[in-house]
């Protein structure tokens, strides 16, 4: 390609609203430009980083015998009530209606679509396993779109589902998609990690993320250096651990009532106490899809809602509004406390090592002290509710755990009989008995890992590649295209790298060589050669690699040799 030809606005300064590094330089390198929040133009640099990402994911897949297709984005309702999803999604699903008034949704996920093309076709596990995948625009009406690819509304992704006659050939297939997953994002050149994690709005029993490691990422994840455990903080099981301050084994006192004017928070009340937070226990007061609940947690740790919902089983849980609080407590927020309450209360495992603590009242400006679990309220149900952070007990060995953050790229889903039951997609087994089909799926953000390869892998000057998934090869720099002598050569080499199945990009604009520098480094290219009078002097060109910075001379014949060598390489 030549770079007078091609469309790549760049940019010296990104635009005020971008907060992390990849969308300021995708931006800037002329890669995307957006249309609205969450919504954007991928420029031909971009689309460029998107093919290379979708080649390797359809290598990867086709290899795993999964078939591509291609399903509608526009959606009838009905699929979606037929899996109960339509009322159950929320705001994400952006909701339209035909000219005849018929209510359509733009797909987010496909589960309902595939179910019923699968439904409609297959007969006998002898049609089985199946596995069929997609590359195709998505629509999510996030409530926080940012990061420009990274969290957008719109966005390309990588979805496959899997149809099989038993659990073992369900389980086996999702093993073999874990594998799929680690050779796609190896060969991306990404430093990842597989996670356990929540199964979310798409349910099913369990499931893996597949996370790269940034600063800005949006997830935490815990993991154990010793035994290995690795785990989203949403899903990650906390070891039990021994209360922090000296609270153990204090003889029960009585039971009193204290005036705390306007103290809500655990760090006012145990302030003014002078008591260590791990002496309150934390009242949170929850809605569920079935009843109110009281959580209880001790002071010094925060609840993890999935680990509640998990607990109650419940389809959603969101904390109550001040009305609520006050019919299940007979106290405003801020004052709740579980003693004389009549509400079904659940408890974290470290709030029973609680003695002589400190709760609300259920009274405005009133707390409880000297409060005893077991003397002074019942416990309905006992569990793991906290949220594991830095240096919390690893549940599996007697390792302690890390927190890191990360960047979802991928995420896989053993769905069992969910969908399949729901609507009623069935297949004969070998003893002709009818059975629902057991499904897994299987999500990949092509834009996402774009993006999140740029939060790895950058400096001050711009994109470094990683050579697989950068849009061009080798970047060509006659440093004069008015100069025939050297811009002879400049065409020469290009032809031979073209000719060679190179990806080249001859920046044949009659600009400084500085701005030409300058856009190289900032978008990233692998190899940049340099033609100029001083080097065709010296008996050839300069060869500069972006990751490692220092030029050095090459003859011009060893040219297209040197530069295949260098990007098979990596
Ligand atoms: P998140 O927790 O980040 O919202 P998710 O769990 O909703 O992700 P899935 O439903 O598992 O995501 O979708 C599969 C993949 O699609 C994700 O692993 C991610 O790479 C990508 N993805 C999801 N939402 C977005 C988005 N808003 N923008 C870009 N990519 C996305
Ligand atoms: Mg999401």
């Amino acid at each position: 390609m030549r770079l007078s030809r091609m469309f790549m606005p760049t940019l010296r300064e990104a635009p005020s609203d971008a907060e992390v590094v990849s969308h300021r330089l995708m931006v800037r390198a002329g890669m995307i430009r957006k249309v609205a929040a969450g919504i954007y133009n991928i420029l031909p640099l971009g689309l460029k980083a998107h093919s290379r990402v979708e080649n390797i994911v359809r290598e990867e897949m086709n290899r795993a015998c999964a078939q591509e297709v291609f399903l509608p984005m526009v959606i009838p309702s009905e699929l979606w009530r037929e899996s109960g999803r339509w009322d159950l999604y929320g705001k994400e699903l952006l909701r339209v209606k035909d000219r005849h008034n018929r209510d359509f949704c733009l797909g987010p996920t496909h589960e309902e679509v595939i179910t019923d093309l699968v439904r409609g076709e297959v007969r006998s596990y002898r049609d089985l396993p199946l596995n069929l995948y997609q590359i195709q625009t998505k629509f999510r009406d996030e409530i926080r779109p940012r990061f420009g690819l990274m969290r957008g509304r719109e966005f390309i992704m990588k979805d496959a589902y899997s149809f099989h006659a038993t659990e073992e050939d369900a389980e086996s297939e999702y093993r073999g998609m874990y594998d799929t997953y680690c050779r796609i994002f190896e060969r991306c050149g990404l430093e990842f990690r597989p996670v356990e994690a929540e199964t979310g709005t798409i349910g099913g029993s369990f499931s893996h993320e597949f996370m790269v490691l940034a600063d800005t990422g949006e997830d935490a994840i815990a993991t154990c250096d010793v035994c290995g455990y690795a785990a989203n903080v949403e899903r990650a099981e906390a070891g039990i651990s021994v209360p922090a301050g000296p609270a153990l084994n204090r003889d029960k006192k009585d039971l009193e009532m204290v005036h705390t004017p306007g103290l809500k928070t655990v760090d006012e009340v145990s302030g003014h106490l002078k008591i260590f937070p791990d002496r309150l226990i934390k009242t949170l007061i929850y809605s569920t899809d079935r009843e109110n609940v009281v959580a209880l947690v001790r002071g010094d740790h925060e609840l993890n809602e999935a680990k509640l919902k998990r607990m109650l089983e419940a389809e959603w849980v969101g904390l109550a509004d001040e009305e609520t609080v006050r019919k299940v407590t007979g106290g405003p927020s801020g004052f709740s406390g579980p003693v004389g309450l009549k509400a079904r209360i659940v408890a974290d495992y470290a709030v029973e090592s609680v003695s002589n603590g400190v709760t609300g009242a259920n009274e405005a400006d009133m707390h409880f002290i000297n409060v005893n679990p077991g003397r002074d309220f019942h416990v309905d149900a006992v569990g793991d509710l906290k949220m594991v952070v830095e240096g919390d007990r690893c549940a599996r060995c007697e390792g302690t755990l890390a927190v890191a953050r990360g960047i979802e790229v991928g995420h896989i889903f053993k769905l069992g009989t969910k969908y399949s039951e729901a609507m009623g997609a069935t297949f004969l087994d070998e003893r002709g008995k009818k059975q629902p089909l057991i499904m897994g799926c299987y999500g990949i953000g092509i834009g996402r890992v774009v993006a999140a390869t740029i939060e790895q892998s950058h400096d001050e000057r711009g994109i470094v590649w990683p050579h697989p998934l950068s849009p061009f090869h080798v970047y060509i720099v006659p440093v004069n295209v008015k100069d025939d002598r050297l811009f002879d050569v400049a065409e020469d080499i290009y032809d031979g790298l073209n000719a060679a199945g190179l990806d080249v990009l001859l920046d044949d604009r009659e600009e400084r060589a500085g701005v030409k520098f300058n856009d190289a480094d900032l978008i990233g290219i692998p190899v940049r050669i340099t033609v100029s009078n001083k080097t065709l002097d010296k008996g050839g060109v300069e060869i500069k690699k972006r990751r490692e910075g220092e030029a050095s001379m090459i003859g011009i014949d060893e040219v297209t040799d040197k530069v295949k060598e260098y990007i098979d390489m990596a």
